[in-house]
């Protein structure tokens, strides 16, 4: 399944990533789900609220529900999850496997300047399937 990433997202990703080192950065996508495509058209950065952010995050949930309330009033749906290893690798942990609510929720890792999108697949080792069709959408 491919995944379209608006630049201005990818930016937001990167940048983000960058100031909250060496902790980790963390946010929601937002976009559309096509039948073949899932479409990333923006990102925010939350506050990471894990006990240690050096390895691990946790979106603050006063964020998750102000943005699902934003939804209901007509803003954007809500894609997935992105946030940053700050020392790498490039593909979620076993903490980040353990951490699926959603198994639609597209998850998005940022290692500047790399990035990288998974979907929660049981199947799949480490429990996560990559995205390997990244393409560019400039907005
Ligand atoms: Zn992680």
């Amino acid at each position: 399944m491919p995944l379209v990433l608006a630049s201005d997202a990818r930016q937001t990703m990167l940048a983000a990533a960058r100031t909250a080192y060496p902790f980790e950065a963390c946010g929601l996508l937002f976009g559309e789900r096509h039948e073949e495509t899932l479409v990333v058209a923006s990102a925010s950065v939350a506050a990471n609220i894990a006990s240690d952010p050096q390895h691990r995050f946790e979106v603050d949930p006063a964020h998750l529900v102000a943005t699902q309330r934003a939804h209901r009033a007509g803003g954007p749906a809500i894609l997935g999850v992105w946030h940053s290893h700050p020392e790498g690798p490039l593909r979620p942990s076993a903490a980040d496997r353990a951490g699926v609510t959603d198994p639609s929720w597209v998850w998005i890792i940022v290692a500047p300047p790399a990035l990288a999108a998974f979907l929660p697949d049981p199947l799949h080792p480490g429990g996560f399937r990559p995205l390997r069709e990244i393409e560019a959408l400039s907005m």
